[in-house]
């Protein structure tokens, strides 16, 4: 098959396909063969005007619909998404590469998402007092904005979406959402199944692209907010320019998460821990560990323990039952596998090389092994750059204070962990570390979904994290209300600011 005689993914508008506009696409590849599954369009301004223009007909009865009715599509839709869950796998393993059991962990973890969006009505129940001033009320509503942008990365094709649609359409809003270009057809078949739940047409719209769309998105005057997760430069952008165009912005970057080992630790449970956040989904997780810091003396026995880990995960089509499938596209590994040389050049020893593994798969997927690097120079680009790939490296440090000062170092903030047995250094460890999500014990503390997602510093531009509390204040706007019935002792003239009485 050649790259042009493969299926055309359309975007999805107002409950039915659309070719839209645009002639451009690009290619969506099958990591594991290196095949051309599919093109998907690329859509224009004019077709994230269709998009647009269809929400915000829905919105007009969305957004006044009963919470009963919205929590009704919801809870349809939880139980679909449960019941064809594997079908979702597939497709996300088909497109990313993750393997099924990775692919399948994703969804659950969008799933808690969808069930706390179930909760919307006691979540938006807003306050009430009564008798504020004689004879006056005040209450609080929680309304929905209006038209909301959700734009996705390639890591998450399913979980991210279902980050924010879930709660945006249970608070009442209606959502055009931009996927990643890499691996878009989840966010197709997550909007047909809403509308199979019932969910009315216009309310959620996907319109495919690239920064075309992106950029039609965050200049829409009738677009109220954007919700983005994605690498730190673009995050950056879509903050700028959206805040810019007088929208609310939450914009979620990239990460270089640290893990730190104190000598006390159990380096049994430490490896198993650095080797599943380092090597799960390849890398590619804006959780995963990408930096171990040993505290002097557990380096060499770590290296050890960690290496003889490596030589059993087989890596190949997570469709086989392998533990680590490929990177996302050819491009994205070449850049991957380019800081093996630059490990070597700045003086690194590279302990595991991924580039001599063999695979389980197509000879021609995007293909590189787990890979392990001691003692990396903190100048060097493989510790600088968030890497986004099977690539763990390893940094020994003399004491506690020199390790946190290399977590709190990093221009990012999104997880980090600590390891040890002992609990007044974790707890000093949860104050010190100047990072959004802190794990102890816990390689990849991403939060459940009634708390919030999300960094500090280069890993989240704007107030609101993802979901959890900040998700339903990021979709709703507050009205105070304050009201009183009139009888006649409310008479008078009275130019003074009202006081209560
Ligand atoms: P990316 O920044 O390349 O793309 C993200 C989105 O932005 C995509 O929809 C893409 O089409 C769009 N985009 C790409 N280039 C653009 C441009 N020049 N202008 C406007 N829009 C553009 O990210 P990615 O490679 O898809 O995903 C990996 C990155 O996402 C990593 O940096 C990872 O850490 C980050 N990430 C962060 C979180 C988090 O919660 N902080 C979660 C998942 C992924």
């Amino acid at each position: 098959m050649t790259t042009t005689d493969v299926p055309v993914l359309d975007h999805w508008i107002g409950g039915a396909t659309s070719a839209g506009t645009s002639e451009r696409t690009a290619p969506v590849y099958d990591p594991a063969l290196g095949e051309v599954s599919k093109q998907v369009r690329l859509g224009s301004a004019a077709d994230v005007d269709a998009a647009v223009a269809a929400a915000a007909k829905a919105f007009t009865s969305w957004g006044r619909s009963s919470i009963a009715r919205r929590q009704q599509v919801m809870f349809n839709f939880r139980e679909l998404l449960n019941a064809r869950k594997d079908e979702l796998a597939q497709i996300l393993t088909s497109e990313h590469g993750k393997v099924l059991t990775d692919a399948a962990g994703e969804i659950a973890r969008g799933l808690e998402v969808v069930e706390f969006a179930c909760s919307m009505p006691h979540l938006t129940k807003g306050g009430y007092s009564l008798g504020v001033s004689t004879d006056v009320d005040v209450f609080s509503l929680k309304e929905p904005l209006g038209v909301v942008g959700v734009i996705s990365p390639f890591n998450f094709p399913a979980m991210v979406p279902m980050w924010f649609f879930p709660i945006a359409i249970a608070t009442g809003n209606c959502v055009v959402l931009k996927p990643s270009e890499k691996d878009p057809s989840a966010a197709n078949w997550m909007a047909e199944l809403m509308a199979e739940a019932g969910l009315p047409d216009g309310v959620l719209n996907v319109v495919h692209g690239d920064k075309e769309a992106v950029d039609a998105l965050l200049a829409h005057p009738e677009v109220a907010s954007i919700s983005f997760v994605g690498s730190t430069p673009i995050a950056r952008y879509v903050y700028e320019h959206g805040t810019a165009a007088g929208k609310r912005v939450q914009a979620l970057g990239g990460a270089k998460n640290h893990m730190l080992v104190l000598p006390d630790a159990d380096l049994d449970l430490v490896a198993d821990a650095a080797v599943n956040a380092g090597f799960g989904s390849a890398g590619e997780r804006c959780m995963a560990i990408s930096v171990l810091v040993a505290v002097d003396p557990v380096g060499d026995e770590l290296i050890d323990k960690i290496r003889s880990r490596m030589g059993g995960l087989v890596t190949g089509d997570g469709r086989r039952g392998c533990d680590m499938g490929p990177l996302i596209t050819a491009e994205h590994r070449d850049k991957v596998a380019g800081y093996l040389d630059v490990a070597a050049t700045d003086g690194a020893a590279v302990v595991v090389d991924g580039r001599e593994a063999t695979f389980e798969g197509a000879e021609d997927g995007f293909w590189l092994g787990p890979t392990l690097i001691d003692h990396v120079p903190t100048t060097s680009t493989v510790y600088t750059d968030e890497i986004f790939g099977p690539v763990l490296s390893v940094v020994r440090v003399a004491s506690y204070e020199e390790g946190v000062a290399l977590v709190n170092g990093t221009p990012y903030g999104n997880g980090t962990a600590i390891f040890t047995n002992d609990g007044g250094a974790a707890r000093r460890f949860m104050l010190d570390a100047e990072i959004g999500m802190v794990g102890i014990n816990v390689p990849i503390p991403v939060p459940v979904a009634y708390h919030s997602f999300g960094g500090w510093k280069a890993s989240l531009f704007g107030d609101a994290k993802a979901y959890g509390p900040h998700g339903v204040d990021f979709f709703t706007r507050e009205k105070a209300v304050t009201s009183r019935w009139l009888d006649p002792s409310h008479g008078g003239i009275n130019l003074g600011f009202p006081q209560h009485t």
